[in-house]
C-alpha cells in the first residue's frame, strides 16, 4: 500500500490554468474519488499522479518518495501504479488469460509464476471460467473486469481509475461499482477514481474530492459532503436541492417572493442569504411552517415528489416529499415542515442559477 501526497500542485496548459493550487494527502488503502463536472480538471489531476503530465508547480509523493517536482520526475512505469481507463482497451487478439498475463510477460517473469498470479487474479475478478475466451466473446462488464485484472496482476500499490464504468449499461455499472469497491478493499489498494457521476462517488468513496473549474471545493467523506456542504456548488452537485433567496431580519430569514414567510436563521450571516433545502427534508405536515400550493406532482414509486409554489403566484418552488399521491391535487394548499436546511451567504458570486 502507499499514500499519495500532493503539495502546492498547479497545472497550466499555455496560459490557461486548469488546476489551482492543490494540497492533499490520500492515505494508504483509501478509496478517493475525484468528482466534478466535465472539464473541471479531474483527469489532469489523475495524469499528474500517474506521471503522464508534469505539474507546473508543486510536488507529488508516493509514500515517502518524491515522484514529481520542478527538478525531479519519475516516469509512469516506475511509480508502482495500475491504471484502468474509460475505453478499457483489452487486446482483441489475445484471450482473457493472455490479456491479464501481458504486464508480467513484458517483465520477463517465469511462466510458472505468471500462471499462478494470473489464476489468482482471474479468481478475484470472477473470470476463471472465461480465461480462454477472446474479448469479442465477452460482455462489456466482463471486458472491463479483464482490464481491471490486467491492472491488478502487477500488484500495484495504487490504482488509478478514469471513468472506468461509463461505457457500461446502468445495471452493469451498478454491479461493477460494488465489485471494484470490494476487490480493491480486499487487496488494500489505494484507489484514486475519477467520475462525474455523483452516485458512483457517493457509494464507492471513503472520501470525495469535489472539483469545480480546477478548484477544489470540498474534500470529505460522502456523508459529510451531502449533509454538510461547504458551498452552494457542493450542495447542488451532490444530491437534489432547491435554493431560495432571502434576507436576514433579526433571528429570522425572510424568504424572497413568499408573501413574507420566514425560517429561523441558523447561520451567523447577515444581509442576503440563500437557503438550500433537500427534498427529503421538506415534508408535508399539519404543523409545517411554510405554506404553499401544489404546482405539480411526480410519482416515484417509493415516494412522491410535489413541486410546491410558495407565495402568491410567485414562481418560487421547492420539492417536498409526500406519502400520499392520489389525495392531493394541483392547486391544493399544503403545509410544509422543513426539517433541515443549509444557509449560505449570497455574495452574488456563486456559480449556480437560482430561480
Ligand atoms: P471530463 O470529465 O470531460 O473528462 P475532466 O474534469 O477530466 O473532464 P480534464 O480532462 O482534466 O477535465 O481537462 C481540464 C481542462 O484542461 C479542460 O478545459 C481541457 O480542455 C484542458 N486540457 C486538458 N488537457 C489539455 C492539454 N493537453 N492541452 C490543453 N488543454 C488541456
Amino acid at each position: 500500500m502507499a499514500s499519495v501526497t500532493i503539495t502546492g500542485v498547479t497545472k497550466s496548459f499555455g496560459n490557461v490554468k486548469v488546476l489551482q493550487e492543490f494540497n492533499q494527502k490520500f492515505e494508504d488503502g483509501e478509496f478517493i474519488t475525484l468528482l466534478g463536472p466535465s472539464g473541471c480538471g479531474k483527469t489532469t489531476m489523475l495524469r499528474l499522479i500517474a506521471g503522464f503530465e508534469k505539474p507546473s508547480s508543486g510536488e507529488i509523493y508516493i509514500g515517502d518518495k518524491l515522484v514529481s517536482s520542478e527538478k525531479q520526475f519519475l516516469p509512469p512505469e516506475k511509480r508502482g501504479i495500475g491504471m484502468v481507463f474509460q475505453s478499457y482497451a483489452v487486446w482483441p487478439h489475445m484471450n482473457v488469460f493472455d490479456n491479464i498475463a501481458y504486464p508480467l510477460k513484458i517483465q520477463k517473469i517465469s511462466k510458472n509464476e505468471i500462471k499462478e498470479r494470473v489464476n489468482q487474479v482471474l479468481k478475484i475478478v470472477h473470470l476463471e471460467q472465461y480465461k480462454d475466451r477472446f474479448p469479442s466473446e465477452l460482455s462489456g462488464g466482463q471486458q472491463q473486469r479483464v482490464a481491471l485484472g490486467r491492472a491488478l496482476v502487477a500488484q500495484p500499490e495504487i490504482l488509478l481509475l478514469d471513468e472506468p464504468l461509463s461505457n457500461l449499461d446502468a445495471k452493469l455499472r451498478e454491479e461493477m461499482r460494488y465489485e471494484i469497491k470490494e476487490i480493491t478493499k480486499k487487496l488494500k489498494i489505494t484507489v484514486i477514481y475519477v467520475t462525474h457521476d455523483q452516485i458512483e462517488a457517493m457509494t464507492m468513496s471513503d472520501r470525495i474530492v469535489l472539483i469545480n473549474k480546477g478548484e477544489v471545493q470540498q474534500v470529505a467523506p460522502p456523508q459529510e459532503i451531502y449533509s454538510n456542504p461547504k458551498n452552494m456548488f457542493v450542495a447542488n452537485f451532490v444530491g437534489k436541492v432547491d435554493f431560495i433567496k432571502g434576507k436576514v431580519k433579526g433571528n429570522k430569514i425572510l424568504l424572497d417572493n413568499s408573501n413574507g414567510q420566514t425560517l429561523p436563521n441558523t447561520s451567523s450571516f447577515k444581509g442576503n442569504v440563500v437557503v438550500a433545502i433537500r427534498p427529503e427534508n421538506a415534508i408535508l405536515s399539519d404543523d409545517g411552517e411554510i405554506i404553499g400550493k401544489v404546482y405539480s406532482k411526480f410519482y416515484l414509486g417509493d415516494c412522491n415528489d410535489l413541486r410546491v409554489e410558495i407565495g402568491n403566484g410567485n414562481i418560487l418552488r421547492i420539492i417536498a416529499r409526500a406519502s400520499t399521491y392520489n389525495t392531493l391535487n394541483e392547486g391544493d394548499e399544503v403545509k410544509i415542515k422543513i426539517l433541515e436546511y443549509f444557509v449560505f451567504e449570497d455574495d452574488g458570486k456563486d456559480q449556480i442559477k437560482i430561480m
